[in-house]
Protein backbone atom coordinates (compact mmCIF):
# COMPACT_ATOMS: atom_id res chain seq x y z
CA UNK A 1 0.00 0.00 0.00
CA UNK A 2 1.61 3.38 -0.94
CA UNK A 3 2.55 5.94 1.46
CA UNK A 4 1.06 9.74 1.61
CA UNK A 5 3.47 11.91 2.75
CA UNK A 6 3.09 14.10 5.87
CA UNK A 7 4.65 17.03 7.13
CA UNK A 8 7.08 15.52 9.98
CA UNK A 9 8.85 12.24 11.48
CA UNK A 10 9.96 12.43 14.75
CA UNK A 11 13.24 11.04 14.54
CA UNK A 12 15.68 10.74 17.91
CA UNK A 13 13.75 13.43 19.68
CA UNK A 14 13.40 15.91 16.84
CA UNK A 15 10.52 16.76 14.66
CA UNK A 16 12.52 16.44 10.56
CA UNK A 17 10.72 17.46 7.80
CA UNK A 18 9.34 13.84 5.78
CA UNK A 19 12.27 13.92 3.16
CA UNK A 20 15.14 15.00 5.24
CA UNK A 21 14.14 11.47 7.34
CA UNK A 22 16.91 9.48 6.31
CA UNK A 23 19.38 7.13 8.05
CA UNK A 24 23.00 5.55 6.40
CA UNK A 25 22.99 2.77 3.97
CA UNK A 26 25.27 1.12 6.74
CA UNK A 27 22.53 1.42 9.28
CA UNK A 28 22.97 -1.56 10.86
CA UNK A 29 19.35 -2.99 10.87
CA UNK A 30 19.31 -2.64 7.09
CA UNK A 31 21.72 -5.73 7.46
CA UNK A 32 20.75 -7.78 10.35
CA UNK A 33 17.19 -7.02 10.44
CA UNK A 34 17.75 -6.39 14.44
CA UNK A 35 15.10 -3.90 15.59
CA UNK A 36 10.99 -3.36 16.30
CA UNK A 37 8.46 -1.64 15.46
CA UNK A 38 5.01 -0.88 16.15
CA UNK A 39 1.94 -0.14 13.76
CA UNK A 40 -0.68 2.21 15.59
CA UNK A 41 -4.16 3.55 14.42
CA UNK A 42 -5.47 6.82 15.12
CA UNK A 43 -9.02 7.52 14.38
CA UNK A 44 -11.13 10.47 14.18
CA UNK A 45 -13.66 11.14 17.17
CA UNK A 46 -16.76 12.74 17.89
CA UNK A 47 -13.93 15.02 20.19
CA UNK A 48 -11.14 15.09 17.79
CA UNK A 49 -8.43 12.44 16.90
CA UNK A 50 -7.73 9.55 18.97
CA UNK A 51 -5.12 7.15 18.95
CA UNK A 52 -6.75 3.57 19.92
CA UNK A 53 -4.64 1.71 22.80
CA UNK A 54 -1.65 3.69 22.70
CA UNK A 55 0.01 2.50 26.49
CA UNK A 56 -0.95 -0.98 25.15
CA UNK A 57 1.28 -0.53 21.81
CA UNK A 58 4.22 1.50 23.80
CA UNK A 59 4.73 -1.12 26.20
CA UNK A 60 5.25 -3.90 23.55
CA UNK A 61 7.35 -1.91 21.44
CA UNK A 62 8.93 -1.81 25.05
CA UNK A 63 8.55 -5.78 25.68
CA UNK A 64 10.11 -6.08 21.60
CA UNK A 65 13.05 -4.27 22.54
CA UNK A 66 13.40 -6.43 25.56
CA UNK A 67 13.21 -9.22 24.36
CA UNK A 68 15.62 -8.46 21.53
CA UNK A 69 18.26 -6.55 24.19
CA UNK A 70 17.86 -3.45 23.02
CA UNK A 71 18.19 -0.60 25.21
CA UNK A 72 15.83 2.23 24.04
CA UNK A 73 16.94 5.90 24.90
CA UNK A 74 13.37 7.27 25.64
CA UNK A 75 10.93 6.05 28.79
CA UNK A 76 7.37 4.49 27.70
CA UNK A 77 5.60 8.56 28.60
CA UNK A 78 8.56 9.82 26.26
CA UNK A 79 7.62 8.15 23.48
CA UNK A 80 3.90 7.66 24.55
CA UNK A 81 4.14 11.75 24.48
CA UNK A 82 6.24 11.70 20.76
CA UNK A 83 3.45 9.69 19.08
CA UNK A 84 0.70 12.24 20.18
CA UNK A 85 2.87 15.15 18.95
CA UNK A 86 3.51 12.79 15.62
CA UNK A 87 -0.24 12.73 14.77
CA UNK A 88 -1.06 16.46 16.02
CA UNK A 89 1.79 18.26 14.08
CA UNK A 90 0.96 16.69 10.84
CA UNK A 91 -2.53 17.45 11.66
CA UNK A 92 -4.07 13.88 10.48
CA UNK A 93 -7.56 14.92 12.09
CA UNK A 94 -9.18 12.26 10.46
CA UNK A 95 -7.13 9.53 11.54
CA UNK A 96 -3.55 7.98 10.75
CA UNK A 97 -1.71 4.90 10.75
CA UNK A 98 0.88 5.20 13.25
CA UNK A 99 5.02 3.49 12.95
CA UNK A 100 7.56 4.02 15.63
CA UNK A 101 10.61 1.72 14.94
CA UNK A 102 13.45 0.99 17.01
CA UNK A 103 16.44 0.18 15.13
CA UNK A 104 20.22 -0.29 15.54
CA UNK A 105 22.17 2.76 13.96
CA UNK A 106 25.06 3.55 11.76
CA UNK A 107 28.61 2.77 13.31
CA UNK A 108 28.79 -0.85 14.21
CA UNK A 109 29.13 -3.58 11.53
CA UNK A 110 28.70 -7.68 12.82
CA UNK A 111 26.10 -9.56 14.37
CA UNK A 112 27.00 -8.21 17.62
CA UNK A 113 24.19 -5.94 17.91
CA UNK A 114 24.92 -4.89 21.87
CA UNK A 115 27.62 -1.92 20.81
CA UNK A 116 25.18 -0.73 18.15
CA UNK A 117 23.80 2.44 18.83
CA UNK A 118 19.73 2.50 19.16
CA UNK A 119 17.56 4.70 17.39
CA UNK A 120 14.22 5.37 17.29
CA UNK A 121 11.79 6.90 14.57
CA UNK A 122 8.08 7.64 14.35
CA UNK A 123 5.91 8.46 11.45
CA UNK A 124 2.55 8.64 10.69
CA UNK A 125 0.28 8.95 7.20
CA UNK A 126 -2.96 8.25 6.32
CA UNK A 127 -3.86 5.06 5.50
CA UNK A 128 -6.88 3.00 4.17
CA UNK A 129 -8.08 -0.22 4.64
CA UNK A 130 -5.06 -2.63 4.53
CA UNK A 131 -7.06 -5.34 3.04
CA UNK A 132 -9.13 -3.26 1.14
CA UNK A 133 -12.50 -1.67 1.83
CA UNK A 134 -14.18 -4.75 -0.39
CA UNK A 135 -12.44 -7.16 2.02
CA UNK A 136 -13.98 -5.00 5.00
CA UNK A 137 -17.55 -5.87 3.49
CA UNK A 138 -17.42 -9.14 1.80
CA UNK A 139 -14.55 -11.07 3.00
CA UNK A 140 -11.09 -12.18 1.75
CA UNK A 141 -9.94 -15.27 0.27
CA UNK A 142 -7.60 -17.02 2.66
CA UNK A 143 -4.72 -19.43 1.81
CA UNK A 144 -2.84 -21.80 4.12
CA UNK A 145 0.87 -20.42 3.67
CA UNK A 146 3.26 -23.30 2.76
CA UNK A 147 6.49 -21.39 4.75
CA UNK A 148 5.63 -22.25 8.76
CA UNK A 149 5.42 -19.66 11.46
CA UNK A 150 9.16 -19.64 13.16
CA UNK A 151 9.37 -22.25 15.94
CA UNK A 152 9.47 -19.81 18.95
CA UNK A 153 13.13 -21.38 19.39
CA UNK A 154 14.35 -19.72 16.13
CA UNK A 155 12.66 -16.49 16.08
CA UNK A 156 10.87 -14.82 19.10
CA UNK A 157 7.23 -15.03 18.27
CA UNK A 158 6.18 -12.26 21.31
CA UNK A 159 8.55 -9.26 19.80
CA UNK A 160 7.72 -7.65 16.56
CA UNK A 161 10.96 -8.13 15.36
CA UNK A 162 12.45 -6.14 11.80
CA UNK A 163 13.74 -9.53 10.27
CA UNK A 164 11.10 -11.94 11.13
CA UNK A 165 8.83 -10.42 9.19
CA UNK A 166 10.74 -11.62 6.22
CA UNK A 167 8.80 -14.90 6.94
CA UNK A 168 5.61 -12.95 6.59
CA UNK A 169 6.52 -11.38 3.82
CA UNK A 170 7.16 -14.85 1.90
CA UNK A 171 3.72 -16.29 2.80
CA UNK A 172 2.09 -12.98 1.93
CA UNK A 173 3.85 -12.98 -1.57
CA UNK A 174 3.07 -16.47 -2.09
CA UNK A 175 -0.71 -16.41 -1.27
CA UNK A 176 -1.01 -12.77 -3.31
CA UNK A 177 1.01 -15.14 -6.51
CA UNK A 178 -1.61 -17.86 -6.38
CA UNK A 179 -4.41 -15.62 -6.19
CA UNK A 180 -5.03 -14.98 -2.31
CA UNK A 181 -5.93 -12.35 -0.44
CA UNK A 182 -3.63 -13.50 2.57
CA UNK A 183 -2.32 -16.26 4.08
CA UNK A 184 -2.85 -18.16 7.10
CA UNK A 185 0.34 -19.62 8.95
CA UNK A 186 0.55 -22.77 10.76
CA UNK A 187 3.41 -23.03 13.75
CA UNK A 188 5.76 -26.15 13.36
CA UNK A 189 3.30 -28.49 15.32
CA UNK A 190 1.14 -27.85 12.04
CA UNK A 191 -1.44 -26.13 14.13
CA UNK A 192 -3.39 -22.65 13.36
CA UNK A 193 -0.35 -20.08 13.99
CA UNK A 194 -1.70 -16.83 12.55
CA UNK A 195 -1.41 -14.45 9.44
CA UNK A 196 1.04 -12.48 8.04
CA UNK A 197 0.08 -9.41 10.15
CA UNK A 198 -3.12 -10.48 11.51
CA UNK A 199 -4.67 -12.81 14.45
CA UNK A 200 -7.41 -14.89 13.27
CA UNK A 201 -11.13 -15.80 15.34
CA UNK A 202 -13.37 -18.63 13.90
CA UNK A 203 -16.98 -18.81 15.36
CA UNK A 204 -18.23 -22.16 16.28
CA UNK A 205 -21.84 -22.90 17.64
CA UNK A 206 -21.96 -19.42 18.57
CA UNK A 207 -18.66 -19.48 20.25
CA UNK A 208 -15.07 -17.60 19.49
CA UNK A 209 -12.57 -19.64 19.24
CA UNK A 210 -8.80 -18.20 18.77
CA UNK A 211 -5.67 -20.02 18.66
CA UNK A 212 -3.45 -19.04 22.00
CA UNK A 213 -0.73 -16.71 21.11
CA UNK A 214 2.04 -18.24 23.29
CA UNK A 215 1.46 -21.54 22.30
CA UNK A 216 0.75 -21.14 18.86
CA UNK A 217 4.00 -19.01 18.42
CA UNK A 218 1.44 -15.97 17.13
CA UNK A 219 1.93 -12.17 18.42
CA UNK A 220 -0.79 -11.03 21.04
CA UNK A 221 -2.41 -9.09 19.21
CA UNK A 222 -3.96 -5.87 20.85
CA UNK A 223 -7.11 -6.18 18.40
CA UNK A 224 -7.62 -9.72 19.27
CA UNK A 225 -7.46 -8.56 22.91
CA UNK A 226 -10.20 -5.99 22.04
CA UNK A 227 -12.35 -8.43 20.34
CA UNK A 228 -12.17 -10.68 23.04
CA UNK A 229 -13.38 -7.77 25.14
CA UNK A 230 -16.22 -6.71 22.86
CA UNK A 231 -17.36 -10.20 22.41
CA UNK A 232 -17.76 -10.51 26.04
CA UNK A 233 -19.73 -7.69 26.32
CA UNK A 234 -22.05 -8.60 23.26
CA UNK A 235 -22.92 -12.16 25.04
CA UNK A 236 -20.98 -14.41 23.22
CA UNK A 237 -18.42 -17.29 24.85
CA UNK A 238 -14.62 -16.54 23.62
CA UNK A 239 -12.20 -18.84 24.42
CA UNK A 240 -7.96 -19.82 23.36
CA UNK A 241 -7.83 -23.14 21.78
CA UNK A 242 -5.11 -24.89 19.11
CA UNK A 243 -6.61 -25.27 16.43
CA UNK A 244 -5.96 -27.29 13.02
CA UNK A 245 -6.92 -26.63 9.35
CA UNK A 246 -9.63 -28.44 9.06
CA UNK A 247 -11.22 -26.34 12.17
CA UNK A 248 -10.58 -23.56 9.76
CA UNK A 249 -12.71 -25.23 6.65
CA UNK A 250 -15.78 -25.92 8.93
CA UNK A 251 -16.23 -23.17 11.41
CA UNK A 252 -19.73 -21.14 10.52
CA UNK A 253 -17.69 -18.06 10.43
CA UNK A 254 -13.88 -16.71 10.86
CA UNK A 255 -12.21 -13.32 10.72
CA UNK A 256 -9.03 -11.72 11.51
CA UNK A 257 -7.99 -8.54 13.38
CA UNK A 258 -5.38 -6.56 13.48
CA UNK A 259 -4.28 -3.03 13.60
CA UNK A 260 -3.54 -2.46 9.66
CA UNK A 261 -6.42 -5.04 8.73
CA UNK A 262 -9.07 -4.25 11.42
CA UNK A 263 -11.16 -6.83 11.26
CA UNK A 264 -11.87 -8.43 8.05
CA UNK A 265 -14.44 -11.28 7.81
CA UNK A 266 -12.51 -14.50 6.31
CA UNK A 267 -15.17 -16.16 3.38
CA UNK A 268 -13.04 -18.87 2.45
CA UNK A 269 -9.98 -20.87 3.46
CA UNK A 270 -8.34 -22.62 0.48
CA UNK A 271 -11.07 -22.33 -1.57
CA UNK A 272 -13.44 -24.06 0.97
CA UNK A 273 -16.31 -21.36 1.70
CA UNK A 274 -16.28 -20.45 5.48
CA UNK A 275 -19.75 -20.90 5.82
CA UNK A 276 -21.92 -19.54 2.96
CA UNK A 277 -18.89 -17.67 2.45
CA UNK A 278 -20.97 -13.93 3.34
CA UNK A 279 -19.30 -12.20 6.70
CA UNK A 280 -21.66 -14.12 9.48
CA UNK A 281 -23.88 -12.21 12.11
CA UNK A 282 -21.34 -12.67 14.74
CA UNK A 283 -18.53 -11.19 12.62
CA UNK A 284 -20.64 -8.33 11.75
CA UNK A 285 -21.78 -7.71 15.18
CA UNK A 286 -17.85 -7.44 16.50
CA UNK A 287 -16.94 -5.63 13.60
CA UNK A 288 -19.22 -2.73 13.74
CA UNK A 289 -18.76 -2.61 17.21
CA UNK A 290 -15.04 -2.42 16.95
CA UNK A 291 -15.33 0.08 14.24
CA UNK A 292 -17.68 2.10 16.89
CA UNK A 293 -15.26 1.83 19.42
CA UNK A 294 -12.12 2.75 18.00
CA UNK A 295 -14.44 6.44 16.67
CA UNK A 296 -15.27 6.69 20.13
CA UNK A 297 -19.17 6.30 19.68
CA UNK A 298 -19.23 3.75 22.44
CA UNK A 299 -18.41 5.28 26.09
CA UNK A 300 -17.30 2.02 27.68
CA UNK A 301 -14.34 1.69 24.99
CA UNK A 302 -13.45 5.28 26.15
CA UNK A 303 -10.67 4.04 27.86
CA UNK A 304 -8.88 2.77 24.96
CA UNK A 305 -9.08 6.36 23.41
CA UNK A 306 -6.09 8.91 23.87
CA UNK A 307 -6.87 12.43 22.49
CA UNK A 308 -3.46 13.97 20.72
N1 LIG B 1 0.30 -10.91 14.17
C1 LIG B 1 1.31 -10.28 13.55
C2 LIG B 1 2.43 -11.10 13.00
C3 LIG B 1 1.29 -8.89 13.39
O1 LIG B 1 2.28 -8.25 12.75
C4 LIG B 1 0.20 -8.16 13.88
C5 LIG B 1 0.14 -6.67 13.70
N2 LIG B 1 0.76 -5.99 14.74
C6 LIG B 1 -0.83 -8.86 14.53
C7 LIG B 1 -0.74 -10.25 14.66
C8 LIG B 1 -2.02 -8.15 15.11
O2 LIG B 1 -1.63 -7.39 16.22
P1 LIG B 1 -2.39 -6.05 16.61
O3 LIG B 1 -3.83 -6.41 16.68
O4 LIG B 1 -1.83 -5.71 17.94
O5 LIG B 1 -2.10 -5.05 15.57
Amino acid sequence: MPITPTKKIWMDGELVDWDKATTHVLTHTLHYGTGAFEGIRAYKTPNGVAVFRLREHIQRLFNSCKILMMDVPFTPDELFEATKDVVRVNELHDGCYIRPLVYLGYGEMGINTLPCPVNVAIAAWPWGAYLGDHGVENGVRMKISSWNRHAPNAMPTASKTVGGYVNSSLAKVEALKAGYDEAIMLGPDARISECTGENLFIVRDGQLISPPPSEAGALKGITQSSIVKIAHDLGFDVSFEAMRRDDLYLADEAFLTGTAAEVVPISSVDDRLVGDGAPGPITKAVQSTYFKAVRGEIPEYEDWLTRV
